[in-house]
């Protein structure tokens, strides 16, 4: 095996096989097939694969296998229907508050588990002029729309003159836009956050921005990708997370529990838990509903409140986003009776208040 690489971007099996020794079903993974996501792991990402498991959790997210070309019947190639909530190319209104903007397919690193594959990595690059000022005039004409969501793809694959003139798109129509920065590159490739894109932010500072990371798992928080958040904390920009669930990855309590502390510790909010969608290819990383119900109940008695994520599904053909939590309100017995359990499991009655009788 060779030394570890520094600065490339590793992007064929022969490539990796020089650092890493291939499982069986990653080598059988076919590169060549047009359906299934491109291989591409930064060697920044690669170095903190421990070489010696081949259970590694950061090695299962970036290292595809055979696994992925496995279709079963439930599941979608776009299950959250996006396309049919598209309002403009590249725009997606599907909650009255709120639109997400498609502004890349580009990512620094792919992850095996992603959810927008019909989309990422299909080299149709960042948005053209036209697609930003179409989308901006719907956001101008919507004013119940309150935030953008720049996602893609990683936003933060563009340059910053090229982010810049996105937000001023945006924000020249509607100063009062809150953009929100999805984005892996503090997990994926942390040394793209320089004090100059902080900087540039700062420049529009009409409405706020919050940066929206995601961390899977506590070892992907190396002291650059701290540092990296940092920057943008520092700079009054808030940092939330959203973790997807994934089988061999963190679906353990102790796992989850030490990556929301480290988060916090790091001040950023653990904001949602992501329940993995019905993906094409992706079925060997979801955890059973009963077991991820399990893990958030037991999350919820080990972390504190601000360390807690919300652990949601998106439903199927669009159906959106829903909270997922079990057994606290356990029935409502009538006359105003409300019966609960505590997270100790005893019982607990809270009633409704008293209505007046009519004077
Ligand atoms: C998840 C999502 C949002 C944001 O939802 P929040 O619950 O506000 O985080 C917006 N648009 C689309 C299409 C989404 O999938
Ligand atoms: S960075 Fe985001 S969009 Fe890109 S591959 Fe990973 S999950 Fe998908």
């Amino acid at each position: 095996m060779q030394a570890t690489p520094t600065h490339t971007i590793i992007k064929s099996k022969e490539e990796l096989s020089t650092y890493l020794q291939l499982t069986k079903s990653e080598q059988l993974f076919d590169q060549d097939s047009t359906t299934t996501l491109p291989l591409r792991i930064p060697s920044y990402f690669l170095n903190l694969i421990d070489p010696d498991d081949p259970n590694d959790p950061l090695r299962r997210q970036v290292v595809p296998t055979d696994a992925e070309q496995i279709f079963i019947q439930q599941e979608y190639l776009d299950p959250l229907a996006e396309v049919d909530h598209s309002v403009t190319d590249r725009l997606i209104h599907r909650y009255p508050s709120r639109v997400a903007f498609l502004t890349t397919d580009v990512c620094a690193m792919h992850c095996r588990h992603c959810f927008r594959r019909r989309f990422t990595g299909t080299f149709q690059g960042p948005a053209t002029a036209q697609q930003i000022d179409e989308a901006a005039a719907y956001v101008a004409e919507h004013p119940q729309v309150k935030e953008i969501l720049f996602t893609g793809g990683d936003v933060l694959t563009l340059s910053d003159s090229n982010l810049s003139a996105m937000i001023e798109a945006f924000r020249s129509k509607r100063p009062d836009l809150v953009i929100r920065l999805c984005t892996r590159m503090p997990a994926s490739y942390p040394m793209r956050i320089t004090q100059a894109l902080v900087d540039m932010l700062k420049t529009h500072a009409s409405a706020p921005f919050y940066l929206m990371t995601q961390f899977n798992h506590p070892r992907e928080l190396t002291e650059q990708a701290c540092l990296a958040v940092k920057r943008f904390v520092d700079a009054g920009i808030p940092a939330m997370n959203q973790t997807v669930l994934l089988k061999g990855v963190n679906d353990d309590a102790d796992t989850l529990e030490a990556l929301c502390n480290s988060l916090v510790f790091n001040r950023i909010k653990p904001y949602y838990l992501f329940q993995g969608d019905l993906v094409s290819g992706t079925n060997h990383f979801r955890v059973p509903l009963e077991l991820g119900l399990a893990l958030e109940k037991e999350l919820r008695r080990r972390l504190s409140g601000l360390a807690m994520p919300l652990y949601a599904v998106d439903l199927p053909q669009g159906g959106g986003k829903v909270p997922l939590t079990t057994g606290y309100l356990s029935e409502q017995s009538g006359c105003g009776r409300w019966e609960f359990r505590t997270i100790d499991g005893e019982r607990r009655v809270y009633p409704d208040p008293i209505t007046e009788p009519d004077a």
